[in-house]
């Protein structure tokens, strides 16, 4: 666990007390601090009670004197009404990244990458991580991605701490200054927590005026927004695009293919040179590198088809490379699976590769609003639920076709979230059968 003399003699509020928010108030406790918790739920109240936090539901306690509430990046800011209470009282609402930020001092000598962006966070977090690790670097992954950072053990002197951070985490933190930053791209997603694409962007954009004027920003410069963000850096920069990556390098990199994986690539790569990684080390983790679940993961061949679960695929701008990825061909047809709670962007991003696609089955919310928006420019099924998608398309296919979950939407309105509805469509894929 991850603990500073910093928070001791000091108390916090923790509103929260999902994984990360339990892993906060144990590394708080054994810190030394005091800790308000408080969840909706009985249960996890009991659990943080159990390590040592008084109950009390922040919203409802005078905030005057704590030195900070800790919130779930899950928590909206914009409209949860803990910001304005908070603010009366002159506390900061801070996030579980910021207290590993606080507590870096204590930490043996180390360095911190901070990856954000539209997409690709994940992607690019779990590649650097793995190139560092088999270039035989010390390093965790944390912030969005893997177990609670405070619940981590510190890393030995030399260690790289790769997290990724969400625009919410960013807002979350005040002290947090990477040695690295990276941006991997920009496009609007998440416009109901934000004041609009501008403040949405700007959220981002605070990752690299956290940064000390000897520390690193990489840059993939492949969208306007993010060409803007790399215009006002005043530090060191390295602007990237996934166009410098060769094709006949990819073509070695399984788990990377595709031009949003070249763009993930050259982040991951600017990283891990800073680092001071050499080229035979960054071909040896880009060439070993294994695809996450859920984005672009082939799950299984069924009736003669291979059928890829890219779940994660959450809106627009992030389907859009996994229907580039596959051009039609004679004996190659694509399926593609998509909808679920719309996020408000449409289908605009996805819109070029339209001419990929041989079929489209749609779910969800979105159902009707994708179909429109499709028009005659796809043949369409409405098939209204998973279950129905995969049949129809299980009757649909040849073999050498390719059937892709790519939903362009969140999940909410029929699953819990994007991985349960991932393991749905792998589930029913593997009771189809070879
Ligand atoms: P994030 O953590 O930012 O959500 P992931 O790496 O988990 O990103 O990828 C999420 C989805 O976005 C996947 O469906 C993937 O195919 C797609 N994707 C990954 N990298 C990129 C990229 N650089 N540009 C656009 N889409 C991407």
């Amino acid at each position: 666990m991850i603990t500073s003399r910093a928070f001791a003699g000091r108390r916090y509020a923790v509103l929260g007390l999902a994984r990360s928010g339990l892993a906060t108030v144990a590394a708080l406790v054994a810190s030394g601090a005091g800790v308000t918790a408080w969840d909706d739920r009985e249960d996890a109240r009991d659990d943080a009670m159990a390590l040592g936090a008084d109950i009390g539901n922040p919203l409802e306690i005078d905030l005057i004197g704590f030195a900070g509430v800790v919130v779930s990046p899950g928590v909206p800011l914009n409209r949860h009404p803990i910001a304005a209470h908070a603010r009366e009282a002159h506390v900061p609402v801070i996030g579980d990244v910021e207290l590993f930020a606080e507590a870096q001092g204590e930490l043996p000598p180390h360095k911190v990458v901070g990856i954000t962006g539209t997409n690709g966070k994940s992607t690019v977090t779990a590649l650097i991580h793995h190139m560092l690790e088999s270039a035989g670097m010390a390093s965790l992954m944390g912030g969005n991605i893997g177990l609670p950072i405070l619940s981590r053990d510190p890393l030995p002197e030399g260690g790289v701490y790769v997290l990724e951070l969400s625009s919410y985490q960013i807002d979350l933190s005040h002290s947090l200054a990477c040695d690295v930053a990276v941006l991997t791209n920009l496009s609007p997603d998440h416009l109901d927590r934000y004041d609009g694409f501008a403040g949405y962007a700007a959220s981002k954009a605070r990752l690299f005026s956290l940064q000390h004027q000897d520390q690193v920003a990489i840059v993939a410069v492949d969208d306007d927004p993010s060409k803007m963000i790399a215009g006002r850096i005043n530090h060191r920069l390295h602007r990237v695009s996934g166009k410098d990556i060769d094709p006949v390098d990819q073509a070695r990199w399984p788990a990377l293919q595709g031009p949003h994986n070249a763009q993930n690539a050259v982040c991951a790569i600017a990283v891990c040179r800073v680092l001071g990684l050499n080229d035979e080390a960054i071909e040896r983790g880009l060439a070993t590198f294994r695809s996450l679940p859920h984005r672009m993961e082939l799950v299984g061949e069924a009736r003669g088809a291979r059928w890829y679960n890219d779940s994660k695929a959450t809106n627009a701008a992030s389907a859009a490379p996994a229907l580039a990825a596959f051009p039609p061909a004679p004996d190659q047809r694509l399926h593609w699976i998509a909808g679920g709670q719309a996020k408000g962007d449409g289908l605009t991003a996805c819109r070029p590769w339209f001419g990929h696609v041989k079929q489209a089955y749609l779910i969800g919310e979105a159902m009707e609003s994708f179909s429109a928006e499709i028009g005659d420019a796809i043949a369409v099924q409405r098939s209204g639920d998973m279950a129905t998608a995969v049949a129809q398309a299980a009757a649909a296919v040849r073999p050498g076709d390719v059937v892709l979950l790519s939903p362009a939407c969140a999940s909410f309105d029929q699953f819990k979230d994007y991985e349960q509805r991932g393991d749905t469509f792998r589930a029913l894929v593997q009771a189809l059968g070879a």
